[in-house]
C-alpha cells in the first residue's frame, strides 16, 4: 500500500508530466506557425511521450491500490523566440523534472517503498536521455548560428525523429 505522502507526490508527478505534455504541444504549435515543420513534429512527439509518462504514474498508483487525483494543468506560454531559445527552455524544464523525479526517489527511500523505487529507475534513466537530447539540439543550433540553410537542414533532421 502506498503511503499518503507518497501517493500525493505521485499524483503531483502526474501533473508535472501532463504540464510537460502541454508545454511541448504549445512549442509544437509555435514551430508550426514559424514554418519549422521538423521542430513542430519533434515537439509533438515529445508532447505525446510526456502524456505517456503521466499515464505510467497513473497506472502505477492504480496498480498499488492508490487513488489518482487529477489537478488543473497550468497554462503554458503561447509566444516563443528563436529555436535556440525554445530548446534552452526545454532543457531548463527537463532539469526541473529531473529534480522532481529525484525528490520522489528520495521520498520512496525514506518511506521504504521498494516498488516505487524500481518503477522510478526507468524515469531516472529517461531523464538522462531527455537532457541529452535537448542539449544535443542546443549544440547544433549554436553551431548553425544565423545561417538559414543550416536551420532548414536541422529542421528536417530533428523532424526525422522516430516515435517512441
Ligand atoms: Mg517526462
Amino acid at each position: 500500500m502506498l503511503s499518503k505522502k507518497l501517493q500525493d507526490a505521485l499524483n503531483q508527478q502526474i501533473n508535472h508530466e501532463l504540464y510537460s505534455s502541454y508545454l511541448y504541444l504549445a512549442m509544437s504549435a509555435h514551430f508550426e506557425a514559424a514554418n519549422l515543420p521538423g521542430f513542430a513534429r519533434w515537439m509533438k512527439i515529445q508532447s505525446e511521450e510526456e502524456g505517456e509518462h503521466g499515464m505510467k504514474f497513473y497506472q502505477f498508483i492504480n496498480d498499488r491500490s492508490g487513488r489518482v487525483a487529477l489537478e488543473a494543468i497550468a497554462k503554458p506560454p503561447v509566444e516563443y523566440k528563436t529555436p535556440l531559445d525554445v530548446m534552452k527552455k526545454v532543457l531548463e524544464h527537463e532539469k526541473k523534472v529531473t529534480g522532481t523525479i529525484e525528490a520522489l526517489y528520495e521520498l520512496s527511500l525514506k518511506e521504504k517503498d521498494y516498488p516505487t523505487q524500481v518503477m522510478l529507475h526507468w524515469f531516472i534513466k529517461e531523464q538522462v536521455e531527455e537532457e541529452k537530447n535537448a542539449s544535443n539540439i542546443i549544440e547544433m543550433l549554436k553551431t548553425i548560428g544565423d545561417a538559414p540553410a543550416g536551420l532548414a537542414m536541422l529542421d528536417s533532421r530533428v523532424g526525422a525523429r522516430a516515435k517512441g
